[in-house]
């Protein structure tokens, strides 16, 4: 039976040169812009200095709040929002990767509803609408330009700091994607942040919440990703191929909004707030290991998303767990995902990730295959200790 709910409220701007929208597109929501970045790439690579012209073009007065680090915590977040508030402002323009977007959504959360911000960790608890937000990404990985979704980082908590606030509130208004700002990505971050791209289209094609219509946005970007990733880290300043990066990036971010991601993603979460791994190499870590152990939950499905990302996958690799995880793997490897791995991680930790794992049954529930603590327990020990 077919039956499926999809909603996209943001409205999308794509094409080398949409940032150059930005004074327009902002006019439409307000006069006092807060414009959220991270800490040096957006002003030493000159986007600051172009949004801030094309503001003031249009007489926006712009406040710059450039403090966003890599998974953002709640102190910046709480910094952000008194400069908001201090300043007046009435739209949150974010420009920068999933960290100050994500970084932006929440500062919104802050302005319209009353502290604290656990109030909010979850699904569906914002009681009023954010201030209008326009995102403009600077990489091509985690769609959060057009998601429900925002993750921060709770300092206080020593075991579990990674938390999501998930609201269809905090999908933004407009999305400015312009695969121009992303040229200046080095390999590395090129990679991981194409990595989670790809962990958003695998997982949503192989969510049980998945339907035909986000399975095709998801397959696209698994598609597009196979052919243009290996590419840019060849090629970092060809355009055609960061546009459709980007475009992947895109796809993924809609195909995971509608569907939540899997046991990818938090499995992964742990390795970066523990040891400080990049989200998109955590996942791609991990990767290999969940493929094999997962793929008996739906072989079809990983049949054909393993011969999506690789033409050259030969059909009887391509029906195996253990032969297409090494397919996935090469491929990995090939992206430079898996280079410079000298992590130390005590085994007991991994005990600990397996055991939160296994807990949350929501998330379980909707992976391919329901894993158990020792399917679970062994996949962190062959990514991270063998
Ligand atoms: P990021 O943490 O936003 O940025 C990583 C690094 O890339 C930073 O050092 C940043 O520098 C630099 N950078 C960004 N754009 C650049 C560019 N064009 N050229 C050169 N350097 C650039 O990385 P991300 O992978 O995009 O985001 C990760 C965060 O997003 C995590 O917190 C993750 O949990 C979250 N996430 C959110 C969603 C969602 O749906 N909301 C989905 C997946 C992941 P600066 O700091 O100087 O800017
Ligand atoms: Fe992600």
């Amino acid at each position: 039976m077919l039956k499926f709910g999809f909603y996209l409220p943001t409205r999308v701007h794509f094409g080398p040169g949409a940032v150059q929208q930005v004074g327009k597109i902002t006019r439409l929501y307000g006069k006092r812009a807060f414009v959220v970045t991270g800490r040096s790439s957006a002003k030493k690579l000159g986007f600051l200095q172009i949004i801030e012209k094309k503001l003031k073009e249009e007489k926006i007065e712009p406040f710059f709040f450039q403090e966003v680090e890599p998974n953002p915590s709640i102190d910046t977040i709480e910094k952000g929002v008194e400069l908001f508030n201090k300043q007046r402002c009435d739209v949150i323009i974010g420009l920068g990767g999933g960290s100050p977007l994500d970084a932006a959504k929440v500062i919104g959360v802050l302005i319209k509803n009353p502290p604290p911000l656990s109030y909010y960790f979850g699904k569906n608890k914002l009681k009023n609408n954010p201030p209008p937000f326009i995102a403009l990404p600077t990489t091509s990985g985690t769609g959060s330009e057009v998601t429900p979704y925002a993750v921060v980082t709770d300092t206080q908590e020593k075991h579990h700091p990674k938390k999501i606030i998930a609201d269809a509130r905090i999908f933004p208004e407009e999305a400015l994607l312009d695969p121009t700002l992303t040229l200046s990505l080095s390999p590395t971050l090129t990679s991981d942040t194409g990595i989670d791209a790809l962990s958003h289209a695998v997982e949503s094609f192989l969510s049980k919440r998945s339907f035909p219509l986000s399975e095709t946005f998801a397959l696209e970007a698994v598609r597009i990703i196979g052919k243009y990733l290996p590419r840019a880290i060849s090629h970092p300043r060809d355009i055609e191929t960061r546009s459709y990066l980007m475009y992947a990036s895109l796809l993924a971010g809609i195909s995971i909004a509608q569907t939540g991601a899997t046991l990818l993603h938090a499995m992964g979460y742990p390795l970066t707030s523990s040891f400080n791994i990049s989200h998109g190499r955590a996942n791609a870590i991990l990767f290999p290991w969940f493929w094999e152990y997962s793929f008996p939950g739906n072989p079809e499905k990983f049949f054909k998303i393993i011969t999506t990302l690789m033409e050259e996958a030969k059909e009887h690799q391509a029906k195996r767990a253990k032969e297409s995880a090494l397919l996935l793997k090469e491929f990995l490897q090939t992206c430079g995902s898996l280079q410079n791995m000298d992590i130390k991680v005590p085994e007991e930790d991994l005990y600990r990730f397996a055991g939160e794992i296994v807990e949350n049954k929501q998330r379980l529930a909707v992976s391919p295959k329901e894993l158990s603590f020792e399917e679970v327990l062994t996949i962190y020990k062959k990514a991270l200790l063998i």
